[in-house]
């Protein structure tokens, strides 16, 4: 007896996590570093190596409860079909960073934080290195696809997701279908405009997008430009006109930016997210400005979007959603106030499975009708 049985797979700049989906079981989940630097021929071979590792352990682990035979046993990963007992039919789905075809399977462009991973077919690439089917979407809209089939989104006919933590993105489907727009580009809803962020690069190379102003680096960024500015009561006037209009860099450089004081002498100084949010739940003012000025800004751009595509849900994941009300009361708050009558009333909820969304979305690509994603 055969099984259909899927290694899911997160593939992100600083690491790639995968685990197995078995009648929609996450099971086997291992995390390893994304030898990001070495190029996308090492990413490619790490993700062929954790496949690997899960099927073993799958396999063997079905195979201790069962007696029976594992197809990770027989030489190739493809295994099955050689009549003796296999237990499952192996296939990959993939969730991955970029801008990726889900159809042609190919890494469309990619940030630096991949190194050469523009351009490589990742269907072609991991069913050489595997012998398994392979199918791919991005990351975040894998993520989206997650929340919808087992999460926050499920049982509704559309929602948006939106991943808010060191980038902004989102996926949004409608009627099970996920929106890839032209050259599968759809969903960079970090990059839309808003007036806070005027002026502020942006990590695509634009200036004044919400990701600007919202990402964690660029809560970070505000935190430091208003603790620069706490001796210098015109910019802080000017932050807290949440303008931004200064023309600097998002993210501060230590070359123009001298090492920011606290506004207590006494407490560590933030050097990153996590540390920010920790000053801002402790109640130091400045980190609590600095999400306020971040959440306002999503809640604002989030607002005008549901305004446009009318989702039953918006779901809100990423790092940034695990904050406390000093980031969810200005960004319900920013969020209600743009919206139309029409859409007054839009839910806007946390996401519910973490980082196990995008594992449960790449898998769940085995479940679309044949032939729409390959
Ligand atoms: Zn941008």
């Amino acid at each position: 007896m055969t099984l259909p049985a899927t290694v899911a797979v997160d593939v992100g700049g600083t690491k790639i996590r995968a685990g197995s989906v078995i009648d929609g079981e996450l099971a086997h989940v291992r995390s390893v570093p994304t030898p990001a630097i070495a190029g996308a021929r090492a990413v490619l071979d790490t993700i062929a190596e954790v496949a690997a590792a899960v099927i073993a352990e799958t396999s063997g682990s079905r195979g201790a409860e069962s007696g029976g035979r594992s197809s990770a046993g027989s030489g190739g990963l493809a295994g099955g079909g050689d009549g003796s007992g296999s237990d499952f039919v192996w296939r990959i789905g993939i969730g991955a960073a970029g801008v990726i075809d889900p159809v042609t399977g190919t890494v469309v462009s990619a940030t630096d934080s991949l190194p050469g991973w523009t351009g490589t077919d990742l269907v072609a690439e991991l069913t050489a290195r595997t012998g398994l089917p392979v199918r791919v979407v991005n990351d975040v809209h894998a993520h989206a696809l997650g929340e919808a089939a087992v999460g926050a989104s499920n049982d509704t006919r559309s929602s948006l997701l939106v991943a808010a933590g060191t980038g902004i993105g989102s996926g949004f489907i409608t009627d099970g279908h996920l929106l890839t727009g032209r050259n599968s580009a759809a969903g960079h809803i970090g990059h839309v405009p808003v007036a806070a962020a005027a002026g502020l690069d942006c990590p695509c190379g634009g200036t004044g997008h919400v990701e600007a102003i919202a990402s964690g680096p660029a809560i970070l960024a505000t935190y430091r430009r208003l603790v620069r500015g706490s001796a210098d009561p015109d910019l802080v006037q000017s932050e807290r006109a949440a303008q931004g209009q200064t023309h600097e860099s998002a993210p501060a450089t230590p070359s123009d930016s001298p090492t920011p004081t606290p506004a207590s002498a006494n407490a560590p100084v933030p050097t990153n997210t996590r540390e920010l949010a920790a000053a801002a739940s402790a109640g130091e003012e400045l980190a609590l400005r600095a999400f306020d000025i971040g959440a306002r800004a999503l809640g604002s751009a989030l607002g005008g979007i549901v305004n446009v595509l009318s989702p039953e849900v918006v779901v809100i994941g990423g790092g940034l959603a695990e904050m406390d009300d000093a980031w969810w009361g200005p960004l319900h708050e920013a969020f209600t106030a743009e919206l139309i009558p029409a859409a007054s009333g839009a839910p806007l909820v946390k996401a519910e499975l973490g980082q196990d969304a995008a594992l449960i979305g790449a898998a769940g690509l085995w479940n679309d009708e044949p032939g729409q994603k390959h």
